[in-house]
């Protein structure tokens, strides 16, 4: 009888043993980007992105969301238009302007590589708009990293003023936060660097990868949407700061230059068509 207790000690113990080492496995993983179709949009008027151009004229963005995988935890930039959409294989129009669809659920895409949504430790949003806060509630443990005019602006008096619906976004009131007044080196080693680029909306921000093999990389946010816009540094009719997007943008062209990185915009339907989707991964 004693023995049998000593032999089923022995191998709770033995799977406690494995426990540890699955998890410190886990917490040593190297750092590496996974990119998810977080659905896509189609503009039925794209001259409100560039006034004056392409008048009636329709283009569909996409709309990418990021899982970071560091040794020292993981991140989540932006969170999409919601899985809900899943349910609707027409779409969702909204202001009679964007027809919004998703076809594979950022969860399901999660689950695919192995990482459930609720151990995610950070949860970085470029900025409140709908369809990059779409599923900011599957992650309720993860520390919310904002910049201070941005949560301002979303939990003040008046977020519909810039364009936020509370609505989609009314669970992140319970995320731990941490808000910020400038650029963020997240895991504190400078792979993995929230950048302050505001004018989109009041707190913008974009997220910078310094990735061993692949190199440097910019995600965009929405410092701008599709390449044109890019290139000839031209800002949407709803930005918040016209003359600040463009000052940023600006701003992001010489960081870019100085860093020797490449811009990944997070909306450019063409770019993105180059670009791996999860479950590959970029290291
Ligand atoms: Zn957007």
């Amino acid at each position: 009888m004693k023995k049998g207790v000593y032999g089923l000690l022995g191998a709770v113990f033995m799977l406690v043993l494995a426990a540890c080492a699955t998890q410190q496995l886990a917490s040593r993983q190297p750092l590496r980007l996974y990119v998810f179709d977080c659905g896509a949009i189609d503009v039925l008027d794209i001259s409100v992105f560039h006034p004056g151009i392409g008048k009636g004229e329709r283009k569909t963005l996409a709309d990418s969301c990021y899982l970071v995988v560091h040794p020292k935890g993981t991140l989540i930039w932006d969170a999409g238009l919601p899985d809900a959409l899943a349910r609707m294989p027409e779409g969702k129009t909204l202001y009679d302007m964007f027809i919004m669809r998703v076809t594979k659920t950022l969860a399901a895409q999660m689950r695919e590589i192995g990482y459930t949504p609720e151990t995610i430790d950070y949860l970085g949003i470029s900025h409140m708009h709908g369809d990059h806060v779409g599923n900011a509630s599957l992650f309720p443990r993860a520390t919310l990293l904002l910049q201070k005019e941005e949560y301002a602006a979303a939990f003040g008096p008046n977020p519909g003023q810039y364009g936020f619906d509370p609505s989609t976004y009314l669970a992140l009131r319970a995320n731990p936060v941490k808000i910020l007044a400038g650029d963020y080196d997240i895991f504190g080693d400078g792979t993995v660097v929230l950048k302050r680029m505001l004018g989109h909306t009041p707190g913008h921000q974009a997220l910078y990868v310094r990735l061993p093999k692949t190199g440097n990389i910019l995600l965009s946010g929405d410092l701008a949407h599709f390449t044109d816009n890019w290139v000839h540094k031209r800002v949407p009719s709803f930005n918040f700061d016209k003359e600040q997007s463009v000052k940023t943008m600006q701003e992001a062209e010489q960081f870019l230059k100085a860093n020797n990185a490449i811009l990944w915009i997070q909306h450019d339907l063409e770019q993105n068509a180059g670009i791996k989707r999860s479950p590959a991964y970029y290291d």
